[in-house]
């Protein structure tokens, strides 16, 4: 069971971790410890932030590091409450995946409290986190596999009331693109948990894993920052793109399978357009090299919809049945609340 000596609601900063056991075999009563911060100042909503659900992913942790250090309890109205690594063992070792047990902790929820350290973790968020945040926030990027165009993002929800909080804390963190996705890989998403516990959920895609630009760590900061003071967390004048002399937002969308390229075979694959680029049905995406067959021609990926190259594969070599591109379509405010 999940342990931790933090009290989430006395007032004032408190540092501390949440305790997970975990045995290894120079370890018998070990527990693996996740940095976490609180900050409670009187009322006002319960923000939780979370970074590293995927552990070879920075920028969230980064962000909330940062913010961690530097946030006083004055400048906060209600709880906040920061994870930077969520995944910790697997931000200890640059995985996507926990090394501890091979699983993704974000396709682990609701969790398990006699399940491996993942399952733990998810089944503490989904029990204790969540019911006590009205705000959940997972930064994401594309990790070591894929290259995003900086955006945050969201699931279209049902309740018509979540969907337009979503929305405009989608907004809040100010990126040039903003993509409505879907869940084509599989469930147990912590998003999707913590938006069927009706909370504002916002998450991001900002950027990739490795090679992370000066620019792309300043959208992740700014826009962190810019959404707990739209949600009435931080004090602070809320910026919007248009106040900082910006184009607005491209909303973009990709809900059908169609709009996910997967890799036909194995190779060497490469991009043909530019992340950002709008390509219409029919356009050459892609192509597939072959190793052992350099003379062969190349399996060419191809789009099958119109709309933006909204993220690529970043490692050239590809197995079949990678993601390796997807194109995600232009819509309107009011297509995305109404649809
Ligand atoms: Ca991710």
């Amino acid at each position: 069971m999940v342990f931790t000596s933090l009290d989430f609601d006395a007032p004032g900063k408190q540092q501390g971790f949440l305790q997970v056991p975990y045995s290894h075999n120079l370890g018998g009563w070990a527990n693996v410890l996740v940095p976490v911060t609180v900050v409670q100042n009187g009322a006002g909503p319960t923000v939780l932030v979370l970074g590293g659900n995927h552990g070879d992913e920075y920028q969230g942790q980064i962000a909330a590091m940062k913010l961690a250090r530097e946030v006083t309890t004055e400048q906060v109205r209600g709880r906040l409450i920061l994870i930077p690594s969520l995944n910790f063992p697997a931000a200890q070792a640059a995985t996507r995946l926990s090394p501890l047990d091979g699983m993704n902790l974000n396709r682990a929820f609701p969790g398990d409290p006699e399940g491996p350290v993942s399952s733990q973790i998810a089944h503490y968020l989904t029990t204790v986190l969540f019911p006590l945040s009205d705000v959940v926030i997972d930064i994401h990027s594309g990790g070591r596999s894929m290259e995003f165009v900086p955006c945050s993002h969201m699931h279209l929800v049902p309740d018509r009331a979540q969907r337009a909080a979503m929305f405009s804390a989608m907004l809040a963190w100010n990126t040039e693109f903003s993509f409505i996705y879907a869940d084509i890989a599989g469930s147990g998403l912590l998003p999707v948990e913590a938006e069927n516990q009706g909370k504002l959920v916002v998450t991001t895609e900002l950027g990739g894993g490795e090679g992370v630009s000066a620019k792309v760590h300043r959208v992740a900061q700014q826009g962190l920052r810019n959404v707990l003071i739209h949600v009435g967390l931080l004090q602070g004048t809320e910026e919007t793109r248009a106040g900082l002399g910006l184009p607005p937002t491209i909303i973009t969308q990709a809900l059908n399978r169609d709009d996910y390229l997967l890799a036909p075979e194995s190779g060497i694959f490469e991009i043909m357009v530019d992340l950002g680029t709008l390509v219409r049905a029919g356009d050459l995406v892609g192509a597939i090299h072959h190793l052992e067959r350099p003379d062969r021609a190349p399996e060419p990926v191809v789009a099958r919809s119109d709309g933006f190259l909204i993220t690529m594969r970043v490692p050239c070599l590809t197995r079949q049945g990678d993601c390796v591109a997807v194109i995600a379509r232009q819509v309107s405010a009011d297509e995305v609340l109404h649809a």
